[in-house]
């Protein structure tokens, strides 16, 4: 495929003139470099903001201003089932029942939460395999966690690294990892992308091997979410946690998303922290005792819907479900290819550490520069270009595919040229 690629102006345009989706990115406001439109390749980070956003949060301060209390029921989106209207777009990206998935609180916390529901520490059955170099709020989660427990994090947590010399992890040394913790493996817990090396990880097998040993896998899906579409329900994984502000555009500390399998989800009895927004809506307001969980993913819901917070993602969500997760997939994977094309077109003193298979990767190459990384990320952010750099080493480019075009992938090119 990539030989048939340019890095001419007339076959980018040609690229967008036939993208079916090279609509959306009229949908977004971007930041404003010299009087045009940044080069955002940041969405991994922080998604755009969807022009239909500021409608949506109009929509509540009006609600709000003319029908207070009684927006709950009779607001253009009612109040109380808030978190119900991401159901359906949620559930087709992240490959479950709508009853499997909710929007509540945010990643860390929604992660902090789940936890508190899947790990349960025994003498004997208590280790966590997770992958060396995980985001570090998801290391702080884990190590505070165990802490809690009484457990000494040295012990209990069981990070995987990369082979000497290499940056990204094989499947072969996760599944043998988790299979040599045997009874003692509670949990694993996986990032479904790294977010430095942009590494997808093989979920079903990893989670396979995970329920092989009798343990639960829990995953973050940060980096998936709205990105690679997923099949949890049907991979059998437990639980997973994602935040909305990445490739989902939900805006800064934008509403967090869960899935639980039903097979835990639908289980009334199975542990967890509860709130009133996970009880049942019929007894709810009855003000009695006894916790009577919502069937699915909801049943972990703790408090009053964030409508502020979530307007804005129920807006981008509208775009993802008109734009449709596998037609976004389906470009992001050429548009990421392009880009890799034109990077070996230039002489940039760095490497790709993202897999070059794309079945391994989402919408993000990495490219590690051994020295000046940060001096070269100056430079292009100075010319337009809005990426980001992480150490050690890492510029970190997301062409996401709702709003990136193949113009701004050869633009970024040109740039690059001329800083040889
Ligand atoms: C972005 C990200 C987070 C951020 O957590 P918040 O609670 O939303 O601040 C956590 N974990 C991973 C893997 C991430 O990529």
């Amino acid at each position: 495929m990539n030989t048939a690629f340019q890095p001419t102006i007339s076959f980018a345009a040609a690229q967008d003139m036939s993208d079916g989706l090279a609509s959306f990115k009229s949908k977004f406001h971007f930041p404003q470099h010299e009087g045009k439109d940044a080069i955002y390749f940041c969405g991994n980070s922080l998604g755009l903001q969807a022009r239909s956003v500021e409608a949506a949060i109009r929509q509540e301060l009006e609600d709000w201003r003319n029908l207070a209390v009684e927006g709950y029921f009779r607001a253009k989106n009612p109040w109380l089932f808030y978190h119900t209207h991401f159901s359906e777009t949620m559930a087709g990206m992240m490959g479950c029942s709508p009853e499997e998935v909710t929007v509540m609180n945010t990643l860390t916390v929604n992660l902090h939460l789940i936890l508190q529901s899947f790990y349960r520490p025994t003498k004997e059955r208590y280790r966590i395999v997770m992958e060396a170099g995980a985001f570090p709020s998801d290391q702080y989660a884990l190590e505070t966690l165990v802490r809690l427990h009484g457990l000494d994090p040295d012990d209990a947590l069981v990070e995987i690294h990369p082979r000497e010399g290499e940056k990204l992890l094989r499947t072969e040394d996760i599944l043998d990892t988790i299979a040599r913790q045997g009874n003692s493996l509670a949990m694993t817990l996986m990032g479904g992308i790294n977010y430095y090396t942009g590494q997808f990880y093989d979920i079903p097998a990893i989670t396979a091997a995970a329920h092989q040993q009798g343990a639960y896998a829990g995953w973050d899906l940060a980096h998936v979410a709205g990105n690679i579409p997923v099949q949890l329900h049907d991979w059998n994984t437990d639980f997973a946690v994602w935040c909305s502000y990445k490739y989902l555009n939900g805006g800064p500390g934008a509403a967090g998303g869960l899935f639980v399998h039903e097979r835990h989800g639908n289980d009334p009895a199975f542990p967890r922290l509860g709130g009133w927004w996970g009880n049942d809506e019929k007894t709810r307001f009855r003000m009695e005792k006894g916790f009577v969980p919502k069937p699915g993913a909801a049943g972990w819901q703790i408090s009053t819907a964030q409508v502020f917070n979530m307007a804005a993602l129920k807006a981008s969500l509208e775009l993802f479900k008109d734009a449709g997760i596998e037609n976004l997939r389906a470009k992001s994977l050429r548009l990421t290819a392009y880009l890799e094309f034109l990077l070996g077109q230039t002489s940039l003193p760095c490497e790709i550490i993202t897999p070059g298979d794309p079945q391994q990767r989402g919408a993000q190459l990495s490219l590690f520069f051994p020295k000046d990384g940060t001096a070269i990320h100056a430079r292009m952010m100075e010319s337009g270009i809005i990426c980001d750099y992480r150490e050690p080493g890492v510029i970190r480019l997301a062409p996401a595919p709702l709003y990136c075009s193949y113009a701004d992938v050869l633009r970024f090119h040109d740039v690059l040229k001329s800083f040889s």
